[in-house]
Order: structure tokens, then sequence, then C-alpha cells
């Protein structure tokens, strides 16, 4: 099945899509049809192990990989996970509600299970695209994708990968996963700034027809890993499906019977996920769209207007700290039935800074499966709190909220439809936020983020994940700091 552009164009092949990253015109590769999972490989797939689901979901979007392709590249991503189950679903209560826990990858965040894939993905396409080129993939990162990318891209073969993070802006242990990253192909760049001045600096070197002619010169094609390139979508839509076959598996659910799913959300990659597993047929209820104080989305899913005209807040779920959510153009594209022209006019205001108002129709379609909230750091703190102390489970800030959205939904609608909260973060990784909240302030005080882990696993008899624990005696490796208009000399000075 080819893959289309949302802002129209001609149509492409996955490995195309996966290569290109964004298409021309600024637009994002969609699938052009939906391929449907009926009830009775539904409940096939309760038997399988995830490895088999992941391929099973990849091959009705990956039009032009073999099966085989497919199945070894899933089998040696989710191989580094820490569990068997790779992306497991935990029992919260006797209430309905579930966990689905994604960060058992080797960053321990959720964008491991598409970025452990999607380097093997590209690699693939080079060869049935013919690039000869090396594909340099070049990350502007506020924390969790850096990481994510650099373990993913980190000895593929043909490939190289760049990292650049804002020196003030990432956690310690943030910072620490990414200079102490291994392998000969990995550079990490650190950017005096914000993460706004290190994304606007990959955005013009992307925009540099002489740098890309340069590169290119060298035998470098340059590439992206955000959220917006489709082989990070694709592998997402997977683990919508393995959990509801985990539910059904455990006899929590019924065959057919519908799941709600609370997801915390920034750039709208992972619920979109969810909306295109249940327009392949997964009965799936509502989408509850969590969101921090940065609530754009929140407010866009109650009015269809979307304003990123507000104040931008830092928040304790930094990896929803957005304003200009990119993969909601996806959505968009489906609501207006496809219509390009309409869903081009719709970007253009966003990038000259003004609202846009999607009408009362498509808002009444989109409020049928959307839900939405949005939760302050305090009410995410007393959700941590309040889930350790009821059910004895840690949680992260971002899954927090998704937690306290879908506490308050239920609340208001008295709806008891079984849901469950997408944890995309191990409390370990915002080790400092997730014992503030438990502990207070002053028993964290004067503690570096390590201390503050092993504070958090004692008190709550864990242990401190093995990444996260061995990162202060590793090997610094990357060194480099620079200031914002050196980003593109520093990337040519790479050999
Ligand atoms: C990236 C990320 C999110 C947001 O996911 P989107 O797909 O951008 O909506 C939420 N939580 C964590 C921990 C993340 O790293």
């Amino acid at each position: 099945m080819p893959l289309i552009s949302t802002r129209g164009g001609p149509a492409v092949t996955a490995s195309q899509a996966i290569l290109a990253g964004i298409a021309t015109g600024g637009g994002l590769y969609v699938p052009s049809a939906f391929c449907p999972i009926d009830s009775n490989e539904l409940r096939q797939m309760a038997d399988w192990p995830y490895a088999r689901r992941g391929a099973r979901i990849l091959q009705t979007f990956l039009d032009d990989y073999a099966p085989e392709e497919i199945g070894s590249a899933v089998e040696a991503a989710y191989g580094r996970f820490d569990v068997p189950e790779v992306a497991p679903v935990r029992k919260l209560d006797d209430d309905g509600t579930y966990v689905l826990e994604l960060f058992h990858g080797p960053t321990l965040a959720f964008k491991d299970m598409a970025l452990q894939l999607l380097p093997r993905l590209a690699r693939l396409a080079m060869d049935k695209c013919g690039e000869e080129r090396e594909l340099f993939v070049l990350v502007a990162t506020s924390g969790d994708t850096g990481k994510a990318a650099l373990e993913g891209f980190a000895d593929v073969p043909g490939t190289r990968c760049a990292v650049f993070y804002p020196s003030q802006g990432v956690s310690e242990a943030q910072r620490l996963q990414m200079v102490t990253q291994a392998g000969a192909n990995t550079h990490v760049i650190a950017v005096r700034g914000n993460f706004d001045d290190a994304q606007t600096g990959v955005k013009r070197i992307f925009g540099d027809p002489v740098f890309v002619a340069g590169m290119d010169a060298r035998g470098r094609a340059l590439s992206s890993a955000n959220s917006i390139n489709f082989g990070r979508l694709a592998p997402q839509v997977a683990y919508y499906f393995s959990a509801y076959a985990d539910l059904l598996a455990t006899g929590s659910i019924t065959p057919g019977q519908r799941v709600h799913f609370a997801v915390p959300t920034g750039n709208f990659g992972n619920i979109l996920a969810a909306e295109y597993a249940r327009r392949m047929g997964l009965p799936v209820g509502k989408l509850l769209c969590a969101s921090n104080s940065n609530n754009v989305l929140a407010d866009f899913i109650h009015t269809g207007v979307y304003d990123a005209r507000r104040p931008f807040y830092q928040t304790i779920s930094p990896s929803m700290d957005i304003l200009v959510s990119s993969n909601l153009e996806r959505l968009l594209f489906e609501l207006c039935d496809r219509d390009e022209g309409r869903v081009v006019r719709w970007m253009l205001a966003l990038k000259e800074g003004r609202p846009y108002d999607i009408g009362p129709e498509r808002l009444g379609a989109m409020r049928e499966v959307f839900a939405a909230d949005w939760i302050d750091d305090q009410t995410t703190c007393d959700t941590i709190q309040r889930v350790w102390r009821d059910a004895r489970y840690l949680m992260d800030p971002h899954t927090a909220v998704a937690a306290r959205a879908l506490m308050n939904y239920r609340e208001r609608t008295g709806d008891r439809t079984p849901a469950v909260v997408v944890s995309t973060a191990s409390p370990f990784k915002f080790g400092r936020e997730v014992a503030r909240a438990l502990l207070g302030e002053t028993l964290i005080q004067g503690m570096d983020d390590f201390a503050c882990c092993d504070l958090l696993a004692s008190s709550c008899n864990l242990a401190v994940p093995p990444s996260i624990a061995e990162l202060p005696s590793l090997p610094v490796r990357h060194n480099t700091t620079i200031d914002a208009p050196g980003m593109a000399e520093a990337l040519r000075n790479i050999n």
C-alpha cells in the first residue's frame, strides 16, 4: 500500500517515505488506506509473542519490505528490551484500570519502541532505493529523543547520527546518557542556549542548499529521525494491538469489548498511532489526550480551535512541553476527508502564528473519539503520590498526567469502560521529580539525580535500572560545546 502526503503530491513506497522523513512541500506521509485486522486475528494475537504481533501490524504499512525482513528487524529491535513481554500490561486496580509499560528499551522511554526499529528499517530502505550515500541523521533533542536515536543508530552500517542538545535544559541523567554514548558513528554536541536554539539550528541546516550539496559531494545524505518520520509512527501502532491482545489473553476483557486509552501527549505521535489502530478495527472507545500546563491540544479538542499563542511552561513532564504538535497534521488530514488544500491552509495559519478553526462538524467527529484534559505540576505530583499509596505502583510524571486525566474523565462522565494508561517513561528516568513528589523537597535537598534515584529505590523497595545506575561510572566520549551559529561547521568537521 503506497503512502501519500498530507499536503498532496506523488505517492511513495514505505522505504522512500522512511528515507525522506518529510514530504516535499512540508507534508507528512500517511497510509493511503488502513488495512483491517479482523476480530479472529485479534484473538489469535493473544497467543503470539510481541515480535510476531509487531511484525504483523508493520506488514500492513511497509508495502515494499519482505515479511522476513520485517520479522528479523523486529526480533533484533525488541530483543534488546529488559522484559520478554517487551510492552507489558499491568493491572492497577479492580476497576478496569491498566498500565501499558513502553519504557523497557535501552533508554527507558517509549521512544525506543520506534527508534530501536527505525534505523534497521532505514538501512533496508537504503538498499531498496539504491541509496549509496551514507545516511547522516541529524537530531535536535530536549532529552529523550536524542539518546534513543543514538542507541538505535549506533554502529548501524552506512549510517551516522549527530545529536544537538541544549547545554542548559536537559537533566544530568539525560546529559550523561548522551555524552557516554558508544559507537564510532555517533556524535553528540552541546549547543549553548535552549532547545529552540538547537532545533532552529537543525532546521536551518536542512534548509541550506549549499550545506546539503556539500554533504552530498562528500557522499552523505541528510536525514531526520524525529517523530514525523513514518518509520517512527508505524511501530507505535503495534503496541495498541498488543495491549488489547494481552487484555484478551488474561480474560480482562471479552472479544470485541471496547477499551479506552489515556495517552500523555506532546507531539501527538503516540496517540495518533492509537487512532490508526482504531481505524484498522481495534475496538477502541475513547482516546484521552493528556497534556501538562502546555494545554494547546486540550483546548483544541474542546473547541476545535488550534491557537499556539500562549505562554510556554517548563514542567516536570518536559517531553510534553510543546506548543506545536506536528503529528496533529495527520489527524487533521483524516478529519477533513483527506482534503489536502484545507490542510495546507491550516498549516499556513499555524506557521504565520494565526489560529485555525476546524468547524463544528469536524469538532463533533473528533470528539466522538477523542477526549482531553490537562494537568498541572502540583496535581501531577499528587497523582504520583496517590497511585503509589493506593496501588503501590510508581509512575513517572508523564504517565501520571495521563493517569490523572483518566481519573478526572471517569469522575466527570461516570464511564467505567476498561482503560489503559499508556506509560511512556521509567520513573527512574525522572528520579528527582518523582522523589520530590513522593518524599518531599527537604529530603532530596542537595542530592544529585543519582542519589535521588537511590533514595527512591530504597524507599519503594525497587531497583534502579542498570542503565541509569551505571551512568556516573561510564567514560565520557563526547565533550564538544558550541554556540548555535557553529552547528553547520561542527557537522562539516565530522570525518
Ligand atoms: C516523547 C514523549 C512523550 C510525548 O509523546 P508524543 O508522541 O510526542 O505525543 C511523552 N512522554 C515521554 C516520556 C516522551 O519521551
